[in-house]
């Protein structure tokens, strides 16, 4: 059978990429050894290295005045390493709260400053919503604004691009990015982990405008420091060679399948396709009001939770697996990242709509 890969992370990569991976695993160009026995300083590393930097540019068009990183530590790394780098000499942050992942960095920050949050999380006709930015309550004195645009767990998204002015916005965007384009230029922060949406774990991309440098607190750690890694083009420790390598490999396969616009036309229809046969079906349900619903992650409740685990059975039969919901929200979860076709989403809604005629 045809395996489908749904899960939240770490999630299905191209089977282009991993097929040209596994035919250079072990005599990566020539060289009779694999691209993750060689130097990271060695000029053929740097290569691979600098031109997985250009294609991430090209991709979201990161204009020249932002730095790319490429660094160690995850999504939570980052949660220490925005507050760590930014303060300044400033006490608070604005943090929005709009699900698991933007109240984890809560609680992270309050160990570097206290931060002000933003409770965004509200319930419109019995379905659960995000307050629009426009009603964002910002105080004066943060250093910065804080937000996940794309909720993994809560399967709740913020679809509007940021316009607060002069105040520096940092976005977690460990499992959105490059699902679609971006006004990189609205951002003083963007940083994501690569095993969802990019490559595989242990690597995370961060882009920092220049003039955000120059002020990590004396007690970062230098693997965290913005400039410190700036400074180092990413390799002031031993980068994730890897996994670096290979995302180059999965953008150069996002080229070659149009960017991040051919992304979201898909996306948008793998997402459509799905809460259509959701929203069709009394047997089916996702409580996200439609202007939030994550088009990346699709949380969905079988109306009788009884059947949960024959449907669970049944589908990783199919061959569509890692469908079980996040333990805090039960249920079902389809992560539905770039490497996910379309096909892969049409066989799970035929499988649905099979499942539900058999125990409807
Ligand atoms: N932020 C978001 C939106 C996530 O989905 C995750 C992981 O699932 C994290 C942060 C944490 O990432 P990591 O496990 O790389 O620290």
């Amino acid at each position: 059978t045809q395996v489908y890969n749904f899960s939240s992370g770490p999630a299905m990569l191209p089977a282009d990429v991993l097929r040209r991976a596994q035919h250079e695993l072990c005599d990566w160009q020539g060289l009779g050894t694999s691209v993750m026995e060689i130097s990271h300083r060695g000029k053929e590393f740097i290569q691979v290295a600098e031109e997985a930097e250009k294609d991430f540019r090209d991709l979201l068009q990161i204009p020249s005045n932002y730095k790319v990183l490429f660094c160690h530590g995850g999504g939570r790394g980052q949660f220490a390493g925005v507050p760590l780098n930014l303060l300044g000499d400033k006490t608070t942050a604005d943090y929005v709260d709009g699900g698991y992942w933007a109240s984890s960095a809560v609680k992270e920050a309050h160990k570097y400053c206290t931060p002000n949050v933003i409770d965004a999380k509200v319930t419109v006709d019995g379905l659960r919503a995000i307050k629009p930015m426009s009603e964002w309550q910002v105080s004066e004195d943060s250093a910065y604004l804080h937000y996940c645009p794309n909720e993994t767990i809560d399967g709740i998204a913020t679809h509007e691009t940021p316009d607060f002015g002069d105040k520096v916005v940092v976005a977690d965007y460990s499992s959105s990015i490059l699902s679609h384009p971006l006004d990189i230029s609205r951002f003083g922060v963007i940083y994501a982990g690569a095993q969802k949406n990019i490559g595989p774990a242990g690597l995370t991309l961060v882009i920092v405008r220049e003039d955000l440098l120059g002020k990590a607190h004396k007690a970062c750690p230098s693997i965290l420091d913005y400039t410190v890694l700036n400074d180092n083009d990413s390799m002031f420790n031993t980068p994730p060679t890897f996994a670096w390598y290979l995302s180059g490999l999965v953008f150069k396969w996002l080229k070659e399948q149009g960017g991040v616009e051919a992304m979201d036309k898909t996306n948008r229809a793998k997402a459509e396709l799905l809460y259509g046969v959701i929203d069709k079906s009394d047997f089916y349900r996702n409580d996200v009001a439609a202007a939030n619903r994550s088009r990346m992650n699709v949380p969905f409740q079988l109306a009788d939770s009884a059947l949960d685990k024959l449907f669970l059975e049944e589908s990783f039969a199919a061959g569509l697996h890692a469908l079980k919901g996040h333990r805090v929200v039960g249920g079902m979860r389809a992560s539905i990242y770039n490497a996910m076709p379309l096909e892969g989403v049409k066989a799970l809604t035929d499988f649905m709509v099979d499942f539900e005629r058999r125990h409807g």
